[in-house]
């Protein structure tokens, strides 16, 4: 119990550690609490500095004052040093006659003769020690050194970042000291990783039509109309280039995103309007100005919001070609190998960005588990979200390091901390990639079917890695959602087939249409509206658009020809709409045959299982679908009441609210009767915890992002599906979320 206690204390300072940047304190509250928990005269921990290979005293109870920052021993020294170097636990009745002890006057140790020592490891590393020391009568027993264990790796984490907060605390000082005002401040901000990876890189700040804004404010030297024309043939051709690389990377989805740029510079009343006011004396970085300023005016002024989004694209065209004017003269804003600071994204705004090499991204506003994360995630691109509008008005000159990996920001660290990530990435570099096992099963031999998540095309160059059984969702709205109008039905079937051929003879669950939310078309009026997660969404979308959801079941039957197809549709309600989407389906097939054109015509038809009234229905459904997938994404969003793109109630959305586990197991018992397919493809089969949930709610069919397989692959061999039944029944009998914690995640509880 009194452990249970401890542990919970060290949560909470986790909490603190995140809003605060007061290491040191914190480290003496974690030392005084330990100690006081563990009935310890002594409690010491040690920071392991990598570099120097020594471990150095940071925090400490019990000791005199004066040793914190002046103790230190190599790895292998003394008898913490030896702890960390063997990576066991030392525990002796007398530290004095241990042989790797070591003597440091002064500061009273040889009155603490039992002792015990942990080492912190974090995944891929060496963090520090933490020590106990009590008077000789009272030895610490095995039982002292299993709660030190669990105190150990809980605190991995947090001594990893405090370790890094106190070199840039350090900088700090060193700066204050100096009496040097520096003009870039050094910050750290917590946020939350929405696409994992690692960035350094300068800033570029994003707000609506900033770049454009900025650059009519500068002043220019005086240019000639010969560098407008040479801008001009540089600006086509770097543009082309880009749209090339964009096309061979995302053939699904980059289709003609420079289009309009391309377009404009070709006009001819653009070009000819600048050299008019070029021949009448204007310098031309003023002429691009002047009018591209009047072309944004007339394209705002249309009643046709596809043509008002265009003016986005003119802004940013202008700001080519003047950078082109004046080449290296002036810096002009720019995104290219920067990380990209924005209140908000669209994913077409991250996939032309992608286009542009940005090294990462910061928001203020959205969710992990929204589309442009998801999308970011596919595309490389790390991302942290956070909800600090503060953000927006950092030093333009300021370089960020950005740790999308836990989703920490470091704004203009000291050198230590980079050489602490660049050591970081070495290690990472030279780690071999996890070797999947052809099939997944957990330790009693429980087959489970591992299934990728693709959302592009590009999502298939990663599997070919991986080991999975299929695709388990393809979210068929990233080519609808990143161009600039409908895909047609030929250029649809081209992006089907491709991943249909990617994976052959496995199956391919092709979701339909999936738009609204925060899925965005940009050229639909119809997915833009308020409260648009209850708004004309998804299927609802399709069905009231029968012809491009008819095109789009079409060249799905006909790239799905010989290959084990399945059709989903997502956010059904009603078994009215399931069954009206079904005869579609059925009567496409019908079309198709009649015409004599090759396709798939008896696809499994299921529906994702992502809005609580059909949970309430849900046996109903299982006598007329194929197979059931349950989103937990949008169910928790849905059932709890908390919207996923929402960073201000992120604290709300939680997977396992009694509510939602609960529900889980109830349509997956509903399949089980029914004696048809189910699966997960929502965010929680990424997640260790809950797939131990899942599997005990009977479920064997995962599909997740294909970065967490080979994780999940490790981690299902080590669990035993008997032991997750048991845990899943004991667990839906559970109300209270803490409750259901302690049981999902023992470590921090035991
Ligand atoms: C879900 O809602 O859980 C899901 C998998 O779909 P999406 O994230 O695309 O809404
Ligand atoms: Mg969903």
């Amino acid at each position: 119990m009194e452990h249970i206690n401890l542990l919970l204390d060290i949560g909470e300072l986790n909490w603190v550690f995140k809003d605060s940047a007061d290491t040191e304190a914190l480290l003496q509250n974690v030392v005084k609490m330990v100690a006081r928990h563990m009935q310890a005269d002594v409690c010491s921990i040690y920071f392991f500095d990598e570099k120097n290979q020594e471990l150095v005293l940071r925090a400490n109870v019990g000791l005199k004052k004066n040793s914190i920052g002046k103790i230190k021993m190599k790895l292998g020294e003394g008898i913490a040093g030896s702890c960390l170097e063997r990576l066991e636990h030392v525990c002796t009745e007398d530290s004095l006659a241990h042989p790797d002890f070591k003597y440091f006057p002064g500061i009273n140790e040889e009155l603490y003769k039992s002792f015990l020592a942990e080492p912190i490891v974090s995944k891929d590393s060496r963090v520090g020690v933490i020590v106990l020391q009590r008077k000789e009568d009272n030895p610490f027993k095995e039982n002292d050194a299993q709660a030190l264990r669990i105190i150990s790796s809980q605190l991995a984490t947090l001594i990893e970042n405090a370790k890094l907060m106190t070199s840039m605390n350090q900088y700090i000082k060193k700066i204050k000291a100096a009496e040097w005002k520096p003009q870039l401040e050094a910050k750290f901000i917590k946020g939350k990783s929405a696409s994992r990876g690692y960035a350094y890189a300068r800033i570029a700040v994003i707000e609506d039509g900033n770049a454009f804004e900025d650059v009519e404010k500068m002043s220019f030297a005086q240019h000639s109309p010969a560098d407008f024309y040479r801008a001009v043939k540089e600006t086509e051709k770097q543009i082309e280039l880009l749209q090339r690389k964009v096309e061979k990377n995302l053939t699904d989805a980059a289709s003609m995103i420079f289009t309009s740029h391309l377009m404009i510079l070709k006009d001819k009343t653009f070009i000819n309007g600048i050299i008019e006011q070029i021949n009448k004396g204007k310098n031309p970085p003023e002429a691009v100005i002047s009018v591209t300023k009047k072309y944004i005016h007339i394209f705002l002024a249309s009643p046709n919001e596809y043509i008002r989004e265009k003016s986005k694209d003119i802004e940013d065209l202008a700001v080519r070609i003047i950078a082109n004017i004046v080449r290296n003269e002036m810096e002009l804003p720019g995104v290219k190998g920067r990380i990209v600071i924005a209140r908000e994204m669209y994913p077409s705004d991250v996939l032309r960005l992608s286009s542009e090499q940005i090294k990462g991204a910061i928001l203020i506003s959205g969710g992990v588990t929204s589309h442009v994360s998801i999308l970011a995630g596919t595309l490389g691109i790390p991302m942290v979200i956070v909800n600090e509008p503060t953000l927006l008005n950092v030093n333009r000159k300021a370089k960020i390091l950005l740790d999308a990996v836990i989703g920490n920001i470091y704004i203009n660290p000291p050198p230590d901390i980079l050489d602490e990530f660049s050591d970081r990435l070495e290690r990472k570099a030279k780690e071999a990639p996890a070797a999947m096992t052809p099939i997944t099963k957990t330790r009693d031999g429980l087959k489970i079917q591992l299934m990728a998540n693709v959302n592009l095309l590009k999502d298939l160059e990663t599997l070919k890695e991986l080991v999975c059984d299929g695709i388990g969702l393809y979210r068929s709205e990233f080519p609808f959602i990143i161009r600039s109008n409908y895909p047609t039905e030929e250029e649809q079937y081209f992006v089907y087939r491709k991943l249909a051929e990617g994976m052959p003879g496995k199956e391919i669950t092709f979701r339909t249409l999936d738009v609204g939310g925060d899925k965005i078309l940009s050229y639909s009026r119809k997915t833009k509206i308020d409260n648009p997660v209850l708004g004309l969404r998804s299927i609802r979308f399709s069905l009231k658009n029968r012809e491009i959801f008819a095109e789009q079941i079409r060249a799905i039957l006909r790239a799905g020809y010989e290959a084990d197809l399945r059709i989903m549709f997502p956010m059904i309600y009603s078994l009215e709409e399931f069954l009206t989407a079904k005869e579609i389906v059925r009567q496409c097939a019908a079309d198709l045959k009649e015409k004599g054109i090759r396709h798939n015509g008896a696809p499994q038809t299921g529906m994702m299982v992502e809005i609580p009234a059909a949970v309430e229905i849900i046996s109903e459904f299982a006598g007329i679908a194929d197979f059931f997938s349950i989103g937990t994404n949008d169910l928790i969003q849905y059932m709890l009441a908390v919207d996923r793109s929402n960073e201000e109630v992120a604290e709300y959305y939680l997977p396992h609210h009694p509510a939602i586990l609960r529900a889980v197991k109830k349509i997956a018992a509903a399949a089980q009767t029914a004696k048809i397919d189910i699966s997960v493809c929502g965010d929680m089969a990424n997640s260790a915890a809950y797939i131990k949930f899942l599997i005990g709610a009977g479920i064997t069919k995962l599909s997740m992002n294909p970065e967490y397989l080979g994780e999940n692959q490790k981690i299902i061999a080590a669990l035993d599906a008997k032991e997750c039944r048991q845990l899943a029944e004991e667990i839906v009998g559970l109300s209270r979320v803490e409750d259901i914690e302690k049981m999902l995640w023992p470590e921090k509880y035991s």
